[in-house]
């Protein structure tokens, strides 16, 4: 069963869901610790500078708001006490308010009067404050400094840290800025550049599958110095896949010739063991079948005889006087008369019969499917056939027969003995003769 195939989306989807995986494919892997980093370190080094150009900052305003200090210090505190020596309120006003203009400072107080019990202030002043600043009012009066009044200042320090966090706010945003800018360039720099072709190669690389044809991996970009890193890593991938692809193609042809050859070996065994199984079981002379060979089509058909109740016969032929043939001729005369016999005897038999040499000039026919009477019209006509065969070596030659057919609770040598018995008759009887079991 197959999955159902969802329908592709819309163009801006695909675009928007494309840029997106390259987006997260670029913050992942190299590039995406690259960022990281980058920003970890610009950010380390942004807050570094940037204390150490703050505490310059705020030393210096804390120069600037001692100074402001001294300033009111040395030239308003005479003008102070004059006014505070002469009562003159309006004028301990105006330079009061004119001291609490100062940016550097928050409000300030004057007590003046006898025992200081008369107050003007300007601003916001809490003279119990630990950061405000208490300073005597004197009048020289002849040679000697009379004590009219005191003047309490609170400096401005929220003008001091409100300058110092406005300084940090700007620097460390400024820097956050420039780390994002600087960092997203390096990024694209390296995707462009670097990561996407280690991308393309990582892929290259997984494609590789025995058997599949080789194709090399093709940088998509020109070649941009004579090291170029990448083009140097792309040839070497190049060869190993070529080195890999060679030696593969090497294995799969000397697999194909071993297999041959285990083939051609095999072959070459079947035949050889097929032949010397033929050769156990034919006669080398006649190519008939030998004792062997009569032996083992014995088995087969007398099981298969008595499986299914058919009759079996066989047929026991000798020639007729033949050491005479090796006496008045020669052995190799008598071969040649043993081999023309076996040609006639198998030319006479059919092919469902089995023909083969029990030894000497004594040949046994195997007849399946064939009663008495049928295997003794069979014997006949080989005898006639035998006996109207001019012999190359010496003319004519007869045969004697002995014939038995399948009883129960034969064996193989109960069979041939009673075959072997009529055959002895046909001898006993004048020779050239076919004699039945029931003859007996
Ligand atoms: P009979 O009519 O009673 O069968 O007489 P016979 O001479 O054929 O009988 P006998 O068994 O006495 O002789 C068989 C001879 O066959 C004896 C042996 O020299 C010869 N003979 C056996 N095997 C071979 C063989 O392979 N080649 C040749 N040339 N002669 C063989
Ligand atoms: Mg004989
Ligand atoms: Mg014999």
């Amino acid at each position: 069963m197959t999955a159902p195939v969802s329908p592709d989306p819309p163009d801006q989807y695909r675009d928007c869901r494309g840029c997106i995986s390259w987006v997260s494919g670029m913050t992942r892997g190299v590039a995406g610790r690259m960022l990281l980093w980058i920003l970890v370190i610009s950010a380390v080094t942004a807050v570094m500078a940037t204390s150490v150009q703050l505490f310059f900052d705020y030393r210096r305003d804390v120069s600037d708001l001692e100074q402001a200090m001294r300033y009111i210090e040395e030239n308003q505190l005479p003008g102070l006490a004059e006014a505070a020596w002469n009562f003159h309120t309006d004028a301990l006003r105006v330079q009061l308010d004119g001291i609490g203009h100062s940016a550097w400072v928050a409000g300030a107080m004057v007590r003046y009067g006898p025992s200081q019990t008369a107050e003007l202030s300007t601003g916001n002043i809490h003279v119990t404050q630990a950061e405000v600043l208490k300073f005597p009012l004197l009048r020289h009066v002849g040679t000697k400094q009379v004590l009219v009044g005191e003047i309490y200042v609170a400096p401005n320090l929220s003008n001091l840290y409100g300058r110092t966090i406005n300084r940090i706010a700007v620097v460390l945003s400024t820097q956050a800025v420039k780390s994002l800018v600087i960092s997203t360039s390096i990024l694209l720099l390296a995707s462009g550049m670097i990561t996407r072709h280690l991308t393309a190669m990582a892929q290259f690389a997984k494609s590789f599958e025995p058997g599949k044809p080789f194709a090399p991996f093709v940088l998509r970009r020109k070649r941009q110095a004579p090291h170029d890193e990448l083009a140097v890593l792309s040839d070497g991938l190049n060869d190993a896949y070529g080195r890999l692809y060679a030696a593969h193609q090497f294995e799969v042809r000397h697999n194909e010739r071993l297999s041959e050859q285990v083939a051609q070996r095999t072959a070459e065994l079947r035949e050889a063991h097929e032949a010397l199984a033929k050769l156990a079981t034919t006669d080398r002379l006649t190519g008939l079948a030998n004792r062997l060979g009569l032996d083992n089509a014995f088995a087969r058909e007398l099981v298969r005889a008595e499986r299914y109740g058919k009759p079996l016969a066989v047929i026991l032929t000798d020639i007729d006087e033949f050491k005479q043939v090796n006496d008045t001729h020669g052995h190799q005369a008598g071969d040649d008369v043993l081999q023309e016999f076996a040609a006639i005897l198998q030319r006479e038999a059919r092919g469902s019969d089995t023909v083969g040499r029990c030894g000497g000039e004594e040949f046994l026919i195997l007849c399946p499917e064939t009663d008495l009477a049928e295997a003794l019209i069979i014997a006949e006509r080989i005898r006639l056939a035998v006996a109207n065969h001019t012999f190359a070596a010496i003319g004519n030659k007869t045969s004697s027969f002995g014939v038995a057919a399948l009883q129960q609770s034969d064996t193989e040598a109960s069979l041939v003995k009673r075959a072997d018995q009529a055959l002895y008759r046909a001898k006993a009887n004048g020779r050239n003769l076919v004699e039945s079991e029931q003859a007996a």
